[in-house]
């Protein structure tokens, strides 16, 4: 019997520069540096060089890393149960759906893993919807060009992005595409089929493009008028991530289902589906599942993110360091109008429009010890911890201008 030889064993952890392990789909174009361990909003290498992360795992880790809380709720859930389904109560996540309802327009979540599975959630709900309301035909709905709501057959459908669609197949049919912020687009592109609109209130991956004031109040009306539910996806910009608990509510409105994942979890994956009571009626036993969603490990995170997020002053603290960072931005962009365009955003979800394509001003942050995360559109995304202090948010844009001047002067 011949006996297959050896394979080569990698017990040591893969150290920075060496190059990403083939064993790993390449699906990402990786930096190459592996992160050990954090402490707030700095990030430290296998080299031990230390990082600000103006990236948070993209608008992961809302509270920065290693925060005192989370680890205490996640190790102290970790002694008592990890896992035990959704064939039963779960004390958690029982208990993180009844805060989220206490803090939102929800009335019932479902729980997931990710944000991708929170869309394609909130687009089940929003067909089933119709469905037990004796309009089978309404299951169609009208989404953005630009958007993102992740990379499941039905999500990259959704956002129509052809990059995400090339050699998968026929996209996954029910998405009707207009352009983002064209109102009348979006209305003329209701038809007897449609179930809802399903809209990010500020394009993350997109652009950090974010639509005129009137916007999402129009769409809300839009919503009323022709019986159809209006879809958020808040996997970006929820949590705090704009300076409200949920975007929406800058706008004045409430959504009927809404998608959130990202910063609920704090670096632990969780996603979740918000929706009325009555947006969820179709949602009944049998319809829709997940193994692991809102397990006791993701769910006594969460508890503990949205404790920590909704307590008095932290979204004044947000909005505070938001306005501090812009007014430190504007005056890197008059420093350096040949880099930066434009400063856009909401709360301390930034975009830098950039001049010289953003993936070079992305490597020179990294030389710069800077992360930060690249966007379509040229733009360069900030996307802090929500508890970043005024003083990091200084560094950080001291970083921002020495990687600039490490950028080849303009022709
Ligand atoms: C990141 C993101 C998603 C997808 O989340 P995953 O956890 O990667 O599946 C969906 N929608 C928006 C707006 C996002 O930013």
């Amino acid at each position: 019997m011949s006996v297959p030889p050896a394979k080569p064993t990698n017990s040591q952890p893969a150290p920075s520069g060496t190059g990403p392990s083939p064993a790993v789909m390449p699906t990402y174009g990786r930096v190459d540096v592996v992160f050990e361990r954090g402490e707030g909003t700095w990030i430290i290498s296998t080299t031990g060089d230390r990082y600000l992360d103006f990236a948070s795992g993209v608008a992961v880790n809302a509270l920065g890393h290693a925060h005192p809380k989370l680890v205490a709720a996640l190790t102290e859930q970790a002694h008592k149960l990890w896992h035990s389904s959704n064939l039963y109560r779960v004390a958690a996540q029982e208990k993180l759906a009844e805060s989220l309802c206490k803090v939102t327009f929800a009335e019932q979540v479902f729980f997931c893993n990710s944000g991708a599975e929170a869309c394609e959630g909130a687009i089940k709900t929003a067909r089933r919807y119709h469905y037990v309301s004796g309009r089978p035909e309404r299951w169609r709905l009208v989404t953005f060009k630009g958007a993102f709501h992740g990379r499941t057959l039905a999500t990259i459908a959704s956002a129509g992005n052809a990059k995400h669609l090339e050699g998968f197949g026929h996209p996954a049919d029910g998405f009707d595409l207009v352009p983002f912020g064209d109102l009348a687009a979006a209305e003329q592109a209701i038809t007897s089929e449609t179930a809802g609109i399903m809209v990010e209130p500020v394009q993350g991956e997109g652009g950090v493009n974010v639509p005129p004031p009137s916007w999402l109040k129009a769409l809300r009306d839009l919503c009323d008028r022709s019986g159809l539910l209006l879809v958020l996806d808040e996997v970006q910009t929820g949590m705090g991530r704009t300076g409200a608990l949920f975007a929406h509510e800058a706008a004045g409105i409430t959504p009927d289902v809404m998608a959130v994942a990202k910063g609920l979890g704090g670096g632990f994956p969780i996603g979740a589906v918000l929706a009325t009571k009555e947006a969820a009626k179709g949602m009944v036993p049998g319809t829709h599942g997940s193994t692991f969603g809102g397990n006791p490990l993701a769910a006594a995170v969460g508890c503990a993110v949205l404790e920590a997020v909704t307590e008095p002053g932290f979204l004044d603290q947000v909005r505070n360091m938001s306005l501090r960072f812009k007014q430190m931005l504007a005056a890197l962009k008059d420093e350096f109008p040949h880099v930066i365009e434009d400063v856009r955003g909401s709360g301390l979800l930034v975009g830098l429009k950039l001049k010289p394509p953003a993936g070079d001003v992305g490597n020179a942050c990294i030389a710069e010890k800077l992360l930060t995360v690249g966007a379509a559109d040229n733009v360069l995304r900030l996307l802090p911890p929500l508890n970043v202090k005024e003083e990091e948010l200084a560094e950080a844009v001291h970083r921002l201008g020495r990687a600039f001047r490490r950028l080849p002067a303009p022709a």
